[in-house]
């Protein structure tokens, strides 16, 4: 059976960065740097190990919702190895919150075509973690979420979930929504050759009326949350410097029990 893998990427600020708020309380994504999601390395390599299990009969589509620069993520994951790849943009998804991201991941997958969607278990600047169980609810499909190992077999999915005290088996028929966890494996870095190799890998473009959906459904307008204010964190104070001079002990417990650590 040729398998359909469909990878959710995203591209964030870099966290190293100046991260701000732009004046409509949305994260600033034109002033900063990015790149793709490092939870979202594992999902790639992911989806290469099971591909490589079908001895190449499997084909990875990587998808990000989001600015021109996202292409930067599409580009990495290409490089890792992904075939081709699907960036949906478009000027009336400024503002989306979660509901409308899915929905418009929802839809740019069924374009596609899918056995499997793989995600991460969180992106690194949102880090809600919810969006593949929304995506599954979307796509109508089972999810298994928060895998640290994952494989395919026979049309099914199966993975393991670790917990603080229990691992549990998991397995979904496909098509399937999974998210794998930063145990999952760690991630490849592209070669020079799969860098190269990605410069010719298609990377189809679509806007929200490719997708036929309307603009009222996504961006600030669609959003089910917004963000009421914002304030920068103050700046860190210098801290408190307890010199031993007989008394450092008990000062050190003073200080702590101050800021009610003891
Ligand atoms: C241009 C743009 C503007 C936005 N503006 C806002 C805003 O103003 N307010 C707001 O609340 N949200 C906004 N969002 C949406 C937000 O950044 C998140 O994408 C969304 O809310 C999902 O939350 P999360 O990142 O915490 O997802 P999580 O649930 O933490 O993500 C889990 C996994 O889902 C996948 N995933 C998540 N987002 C994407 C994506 N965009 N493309 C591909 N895969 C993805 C990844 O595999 C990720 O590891 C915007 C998004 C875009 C693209």
């Amino acid at each position: 059976m040729s398998l359909r893998i469909v990878v959710c990427v995203k591209y964030v600020p870099d966290a190293t960065g100046d991260r701000h708020f732009a004046d409509d309380l949305t994260v600033d994504r034109d002033d900063v740097d990015g790149l793709l999601s490092e939870l979202d390395e594992y999902a790639v390599e992911q989806a290469l190990q099971i591909a490589g299990d079908f001895d190449g009969d499997a084909e990875i589509t990587v998808l990000t919702v989001g600015p021109e620069d996202a292409k930067d993520a599409l580009r990495k994951a290409l490089s890792m190895g992904a075939d081709k790849a699907v960036h949906v943009e478009d000027d009336d998804l400024h503002g989306s919150d979660v509901m409308g991201t899915s929905l418009v991941l929802a839809k740019a997958i069924e374009k596609t075509g899918y056995d499997l969607v793989i995600a991460g278990m969180a992106s690194t600047d949102g880090t809600m973690g919810v969006l593949p169980a929304i995506l599954a609810e979307r796509l109508g499909v089972p999810q298994v979420t928060l895998l640290s190992e994952v494989s395919v077999e026979g049309g099914v999915v199966k993975g393991r979930r670790d917990g603080d005290t229990a691992s549990e088996q998991l397995e979904a028929s496909l098509p399937a929504v999974v998210s794998v966890t930063d145990q999952s494996g760690e991630a490849r870095y592209p070669s020079f050759k799969g860098i190269m190799a990605a410069k010719k890998k298609p990377v189809e473009s679509l806007d929200l009326e490719d997708l036929e959906i309307d603009a009222d459904e996504v961006g600030l307008e669609g959003a089910w949350t917004a963000v009421d204010s914002a304030a920068e964190r103050p700046a860190r104070t210098a801290g408190t410097i307890v010199k031993d001079e007989g008394e450092g002990g008990k000062q050190l417990a003073e200080f702590l029990a101050s800021q009610k650590f003891i």
